[in-house]
Parts: structure tokens; sequence; C-alpha cells
């Protein structure tokens, strides 16, 4: 399906003395953090000059991934990456459709002089020199594994590779839930496992760490935040700054809170309204066909995946959780007029 733009991309990145920028989205993900793992590595092994920048950090618990602790954060580093945006012939934006993902860094990649090359899966990418982009696909690192292979063949991928890219499949699928019915994602895994991938050492490092402080927060949310609202089958979890602050938090700590709420049969969908020192961000999960994404679009400057979408406002908290209770109904009403 991508042979040509994959056979493109192939001859522009053969050239010599290349150098490479890669950039996942804000708050990076395990797919974000896998995919960048994955090329950044494939990258080193081939001989290309790259460097991964982030516009804030990624988070502790992906810090095992191969070549995620040498990324430069604009943050703490930002004339490095200025320099490095300058300098670079190509840049990768891998697991985001748009530059508006990017954070600080949007400004300055907007200036970007040289070719973008986007793998992503998410609905209405930006126009870029090269876009590989297939909402279809479980994750980013699903659709990397074709654009590797096809690039460099198969062969060149080994365990920690491997393992970074089946890292993204199994995060964007809650370890293969949802979001993973195509057989393809299956052929995928399997070739993984082939080349090396050491299933259980990413599942450990993903689903069987936590701290004490990580899992009282857990707690704490499901036992006196979560409420379910009265006229719609919708859970809400609002978590203040001053409670991250109580349990310690750090990146990551609240990774698949906001799905436990989908366990409970009458709930379509889990709302998680948290709030962070400039914004108050949202995280939404549905149940089958329930496009999240357009309640975040519509009210929440946000996005993303049908199942699975986010978005921020610049409100109190208070008055964020008041609006996602005020817009259930003209949610509820827009599944009635579409079904
Ligand atoms: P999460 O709830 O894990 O932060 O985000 C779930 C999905 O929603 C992400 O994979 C991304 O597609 C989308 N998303 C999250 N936050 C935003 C946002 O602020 N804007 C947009 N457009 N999409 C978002
Ligand atoms: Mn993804």
């Amino acid at each position: 399906m991508y042979e040509e733009i994959i056979e493109k991309i192939k001859e522009r990145l053969a050239v010599k003395n290349l150098n490479v920028v890669i950039i996942p989205h804000i708050s990076p993900d395990g797919d974000a953090a896998g995919s960048c793992s994955a090329l950044w590595q494939v990258l080193d092994k081939v001989g290309i000059n790259a460097q991964l920048m982030t516009c804030d950090y990624i988070p502790d618990y992906l810090k095992w991934l191969k070549r995620i602790p040498d990324a430069i954060s604009f943050q703490n580093r930002q004339k490095e990456c200025k320099q490095w945006l300058r300098k670079a012939d190509v840049l990768f934006m891998l697991d985001h459709n748009t530059i508006a993902r990017e954070g600080d860094l949007e400004p300055f990649v907007r200036e970007f002089k040289g070719e973008t090359i986007m793998i992503d899966h998410h609905p209405d990418p930006d126009e870029v020199t090269y876009r590989i982009s297939d909402t279809s696909v479980s994750s980013t690192c699903e659709l990397l594994y074709n654009v590797i292979s096809g690039i460099w063949g198969k062969e060149i991928i080994d365990t920690d590779i491997a393992n970074a890219i089946y890292a993204g499949i199994s995060t964007d699928t809650g370890g293969l839930s949802h979001n993973s019915s195509h057989p393809e994602t299956y052929r995928v895994i399997a070739d993984l496992l082939a080349l090396g991938l050491d299933k259980d050492y990413v599942h450990e490092q993903l689903y069987q760490r936590n701290t004490l402080s990580r899992l009282r927060l857990t707690g704490n949310c499901l036992l006196n935040k979560l409420t379910i609202d009265e006229h719609f089958p919708v859970a809400v979890i609002p978590i203040t700054l001053q409670e991250l602050d109580v349990y310690n938090y750090k990146d990551g700590d609240l990774e698949g809170l906001v799905n436990i709420p989908l366990s409970i049969e009458e709930i379509l969908v889990s709302v998680q309204i948290t709030e962070r020192k400039d914004k108050v961000k949202l995280s939404f999960r549905s149940k089958g066909n329930i496009p999240v994404n357009l309640w975040a679009k519509e009210y929440f400057n946000g996005g993303g995946h049908l199942n699975a979408a986010g978005g921020q406002m610049p409100l109190p908290l208070n008055d964020v959780v008041q609006k996602v209770r005020e817009t259930s109904e003209w949610f509820f009403k827009q599944l009635k007029i579409e079904s």
C-alpha cells in the first residue's frame, strides 16, 4: 500500500551525511517512545546521524527503551534543539498528525526548512513531504515495522528494536484488548517474535512495575474521586494538583487509570480530568463505536481516536468537570443522530 512512498523515503535516506531529527508528540506514551526508540536504533545501525528531541519529557517508565535516555528536551536543552532543527535535512514526526501536538517546539518546527516524514495513525493528518498515515492500524509502531522492513529489510530488527516496536503495539491497544482485531497486527508480532522479541520482558517493564505511591494514587482515585453521571453512562475522575503532590506523582503514574471504569458493565465512556500547572488535561475512553474524539474535538480543544481521545482546557478543574457534565447531553444526542 505504501510501497511507492517507502521507496521514495528509502532514496531520500540513502543520501550521504544526512542529519535527522526525530520528534514524538507532547506527553509521549508507549507508542510515541517505542517508535522513536526503534527508528533511532535502526538509523544508528545504518550509520545515519540522528537525534531524538521532545518538547517535554519522556516518562521514567519508558526509559528502559534503548536510546530513549539520550533524547534531548526543549525544556532544558533549547539551544541544542534549535541547532539540530537548523542543521537537519530530514525530520521524522512520529505518532502525531500535526505540529500543533509538539508543544513548545511547534514554532521552531514550523520554520524547519528540510523534509518531513510523518508516520502516524491519527485522523486528519497535516500535509508533509512524505506521509505514511493509516488510522486502521493498531499503532504507529505497527506502521513503522512496515517502513523499516520495506527500506532496510526486516533482518535489521534485533531484540531491542523488536521490543520497542512491540511496546508501542501493546500500549496503544491496551495489551491487545482494543484496536487490535486485524490479523496483520499479529503477523507483525509473529515476525517480531521470530526476530528476537522478548515479549515477557516488555510486559514486565510496561505492566508489572509499580511504586507504593502510584498504587495509593490509583486507590484514592477509584475510592474517593470516581463518580458516575446521573443521566448518562459516563464515569468521571477529576484529579487535583494537590492530590498528585500528596501521592508523589511521576509521569506515567496515571497511565491506564481512565480505562478502569469501562469495566463497569453499564459505563460506556470514561473521562479523566487532571489538573496541571497551566491547564486541565482530559482523557476520554469509550466502548464499541462511541466516538469520543468527536466530544474532545467539539468542546475540549482536542481530538484523537474513536475510543481514546484527549483534550485540554485553560479553565479551573471544577469548571471543566462541569463542562463535561453539561455537554454530555449534546454528545449522546449526536450518537442518536448518527446511528
Ligand atoms: P491520552 O488520554 O492517553 O492522553 O490520549 C489519548 C489519545 O488522544 C492520544 O493518543 C491522542 O491521539 C489524543 N489526544 C490526547 N490529547 C490530545 C490533545 O490535546 N489534542 C489532540 N488533538 N489529541 C489528543
Ligand atoms: Mn499511537
